[in-house]
Parts: C-alpha cells; structure tokens; sequence
C-alpha cells in the first residue's frame, strides 16, 4: 500500500512543476486563478491502492478468523526483553576465556591423535563423567584413563573395582562405573566400537542424559541438535528471565530456551554460559557487583 501511495504523491509533484498539468493540457492564463483552480480539481489523479493479488495459503486463517489489524503470516514470538544487550555482556566478560570449562571441559578431554570412533568414545566417557564433577576431577579421571589407552575394548577388561578406583573422585563414581561399562557393552556389540550418530540412540544408553547427549552430538559429530543445558545454563537462564516463566529442570529450561533462542546461538550458549557461571554469575553468592548485567539482570537486586 506505501509503494501505491509514494506513486500518486510522484505524480502529483510532477503536475505542480514545470507548468504543465501533466495530462498534456497547456496552463490557463494569468488572472484566471479560479478557473484554474477547478480545473485542476477536475484532472487531480484520483488516489487509488494499488491492488495485490493474494495467494491463499493453506494454513492461513479465514476471513472470519483473523484478528482485525493483524498480519496473518505474523508469528509473534515471546523473548526476554534485553536478552542481546545481555548476552553482548556475557561474551564480552568471557572474552579471555580463561573458565574452567575452556581448558578442562569434556570437548577437551579426548585424545586428538586417535581414531575418529576411539575419539568419540572418548568424549562420550568424558561427557558421562562430567555430570555432577568439576571440570578439573573430570579431566583428572581421563587422563588416568587415557594412560592405560581408552577404548571401548580397554575398558570392557577392566574389572569395576580397578574402574572405581581410576574414575574416582568423580561424583556418584559407583554409578558411573556401572554405566560405563553398559553402555561400552553395547557400543561395541551394536556399534561397532563407535558411538551412535543420534539424539535418541545416545540417550538410550545407560548414564545419558540429554545435555550430554546434545553435546556429544556436536562435539563427537559436528550436529547441533539443540542447546546442551546443565545446571550452570538452568540457574542463569531462571536468574535473566530467560525462560518464559520460572522452570524447574535442565531439561524444561532447555525446550523454553529452544523456543526462542535464535538456532545459530544454540552452540554457543552453552560454554558461554557454563564459564559465566563458573566465574561471575557463581551458584551461591554471585558477583553481581562485578557483572556488565547488573542493571539489567531482574535478579540482580536478590543478593
Ligand atoms: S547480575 Fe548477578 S544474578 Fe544477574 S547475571 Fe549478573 S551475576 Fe548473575
């Protein structure tokens, strides 16, 4: 409609210059100013919208349907209010990348001079380990592990006590020493060794959970298959207003993030949050005093 509308003002600014009326006609003489004028009224191009033709969409609302004054192709989705002024913040107090998470992370742990199925499985043990543990025993525990060669085989002719006692102290080592060994077993009677290349065929094996199996996804075979969400990216996720409303998982925090949060972002939030977390936005005691966010942030003002 604006496109019809600038044409018609076009028009008319041509018929005002120049002394022609724009329709071929010569200018009345002087002192006939009246006479003129309604001439003029008579020729003024008459203002018209110009018509679009409508292509009708098959999930498009009918008439009677649609909301007045709406776009119908207009999805409106919900986002936290400053959400780019905050993560703008978040990057540049990450800038020096100096977290634990950036030396020691599970993406960190494998053994780049391996195979690309011993590497995989590699981040995959790293990932199962790291739930729960600090980044620092994680990557202890794999370089314990990595000493004696970690594949799913070496590991398979490991009794569990001698895999406790490497793992440990890792948390809930117990558990883990039994997961570990599951899902070895069958990575390599139905795997061949390899880790499998899907997000439902990952969380199938003992000890896997979703974030880990998103970030085994993008780390061990370059998909991202959605946002990896600990407890770091849960508890500042509730504490920016990040989510729709307050959510009480990883898991819920991960699908409210994943409706709004742009898919070119998903990759990267995840360490950008877990080393904020790990430095400044800390799980007791914040240093809110220290943050770029603490005008913005609607927690900042709780501690
Ligand atoms: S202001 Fe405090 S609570 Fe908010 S993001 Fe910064 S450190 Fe976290």
């Amino acid at each position: 409609m604006k496109a019809a509308v600038r044409m018609v003002t076009r028009s008319q600014s041509r018929a005002t210059g120049f002394g022609s009326l724009g329709n071929g006609e010569e200018p009345p003489p002087p002192g006939n100013r009246e006479v003129a004028a309604e001439e003029r009224k008579k020729h003024r191009p008459v203002k018209r919208q110009r018509k679009v033709q409508k292509l009708h969409v098959a999930y498009e609302a009918s008439d009677g349907e649609k909301n007045e004054g709406t776009d119908p192709l207009e999805v409106t989705v919900w986002e936290p209010r400053d959400w780019k002024q905050e993560l703008a913040n978040i990057r540049t107090m990450r800038s020096r990348k100096d977290a634990p998470v950036d030396q020691l992370g599970a993406e960190h742990c494998y053994d780049s001079s391996a195979p690309p199925k011993v590497r995989r499985y590699q981040v995959l043990l790293a990932l199962m380990l790291s739930s729960q543990t600090k980044d620092q025993v994680t990557a202890g525990a794999m370089q314990r592990l990595r000493a004696r060669g970690l594949t799913v085989d070496s590991i398979l002719q490991t009794d569990d006590n001698t895999l406790g006692k490497l793992i440990y102290p890792v948390g809930f080592w117990r558990t883990k020493v039994k997961f570990i060994k599951q899902t070895s077993a069958i990575l390599q009677q139905h795997y061949n060794g390899d880790i499998p290349a899907s997000l439902s065929e990952l969380v199938a094996l003992p000890g896997v959970g979703p974030k880990m199996a998103h970030l085994a996804m993008a780390v061990a075979w370059g998909i991202v298959s959605g946002i990896a969400v600990d407890t770091h990216v849960h508890r500042i996720a509730n504490r920016l207003r990040w989510t729709k409303r307050m959510t009480r998982s990883p898991e819920e925090t991960r699908i409210a993030l994943e409706e709004w949060l742009p898919r070119e972002l998903w990759s990267e939030v995840n360490g950008l949050l877990v080393g904020f977390g790990q430095q400044i936005c800390l799980p007791v005691h914040p240093r809110c005093q220290t943050c770029l966010n603490k005008t913005l942030c609607p927690s900042a003002q709780s501690f």
